[in-house]
């Protein structure tokens, strides 16, 4: 297997106790981005892309959420329509994922269930997921032939408007002003609605601070931030400031750090921006000491723009749980960074939609 040329050649130095501890975990990444459709499905034993599933074997991870992204476009029927039709070709991408491939074994994963399933059975779980609320236009029905496609979260939006919300980043030149909802519409809401009745998280990563807060508001089940860090140790409108993680604990959501060195670090001069395994870590210490260790988790954004120092790539998760390690967290701790935290909303969100089921 071939490494791709951005990452380092060399095997990371983990120690054998972190490397035991992180072979016999439920290793979850929850934010992996996904070649596009029409450049062919690489998630065999690729050169270039981060995350694949020999990277992902070797690297001792048990799961991940690979994500169907959907750029913003204009919010008009077209861009509606477009945004869909591409949404759906990544999601059947996603689930081409399937099956044995040089030896390495995919399983799509539609439940919690399902996911430890695959682990006990030796292969990989892959679960779908949409980033960018604009893929469903202004009609939640469609929420369901995303669920049908396996799809466990929706983030509401991606960088710019959209009809459901308002982002964290506005797009200028798609005509946004910083507002323009105010937070979430009345689509955005029933939006919601739809996706707690069908059992997906929603995901609060890249919406404005007013959509997050009354998103924790709304929804019947907590949701998540999927690839977002903290906002007290880098001021990026991205990530979460300390009214927002006291928030998502009242609700009991989760926050999973992300890989984005844009995001955990503030550039100092000029110089190209870095951040390490180290800085990544600091971030999971802040949400553990501000709000606990129920609340937080793990991500790359791999093939979205995340690499950091010491984790470049799915075969070296390892040195995030040695650095975890080496900070004096323990194995359950540890367990619940790396997927369990997640995997308890996944469970209520499944429990929410049984229940809704039932009293349809
Ligand atoms: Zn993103």
């Amino acid at each position: 297997m071939t490494l791709p040329s951005s990452a380092p050649v060399s095997q990371p130095s983990a120690s054998s106790a972190a490397r035991a501890l992180h072979n016999a975990l439920f290793t979850l990444d929850s934010h992996i981005d996904i070649p596009w459709p029409d450049q062919g499905d690489a998630f065999v034993d690729t050169e270039t892309r981060r995350v694949d599933l020999p990277k992902m074997q070797q690297g001792g991870m048990s799961a991940g959420c690979f994500v169907a992204y959907i750029g913003q476009g204009p919010v008009t029927e077209k861009g509606h329509a477009d945004a869909q039709t591409q949404c759906l070709a990544m999601l059947d991408a996603i689930n081409r994922m399937q099956g044995t491939q040089n030896g390495v074994t995919a399983r799509v994963c539609s439940t919690v269930a399902d996911m430890l399933a695959a682990q006990a059975a030796g292969v990989l779980a892959v679960v779908p997921a949409v980033e960018n609320g604009y893929a469903m236009g202004d009609d939640p029905a469609l929420l369901a032939q995303f669920r049908a496609k396996g799809a466990r979260y929706v983030t509401l939006t991606h960088n710019g408007h959209n009809a459901l919300a308002d982002a964290a980043v506005h797009r200028p030149s798609l005509g946004d002003k910083p507002e323009r909802h105010g937070g979430l519409s009345a689509v955005g809401r029933d939006a919601i609605a739809h996706m707690n009745r069908l059992g997906m998280l929603v995901d609060v990563s890249h919406s404005a601070k007013s959509t997050m807060l009354q998103a924790v508001q709304v929804s019947a089940v907590p949701v998540v931030a999927s690839h977002s860090c903290v906002r007290t140790l880098c001021d990026h409108p991205r990530n979460l400031d300390d009214e927002q993680l006291d928030a998502l604990k009242e609700s009991g959501g989760v926050i999973q750090i992300t890989a984005m060195p844009a995001f955990l670090k503030p550039r100092e001069g000029d110089g190209p921006r870095t951040a390490n395994v180290a800085d990544f870590v600091d971030h999971i210490d802040y949400v553990v000491k501000r709000i606990g260790p129920e609340y937080v988790g793990i991500s790359s954004d791999f093939d979205g723009g995340g690499a950091i120092e010491g984790w470049q790539n799915a075969t070296q998760g390892v040195n995030v749980t040695e650095e975890l390690l080496r900070r004096g967290y323990d194995r359950s701790e540890i367990a619940a960074f790396w997927g369990g935290n997640f995997m308890r909303l996944l469970k209520k969100a499944e429990e929410v939609a049984e229940q809704s089921a039932i009293t349809a």
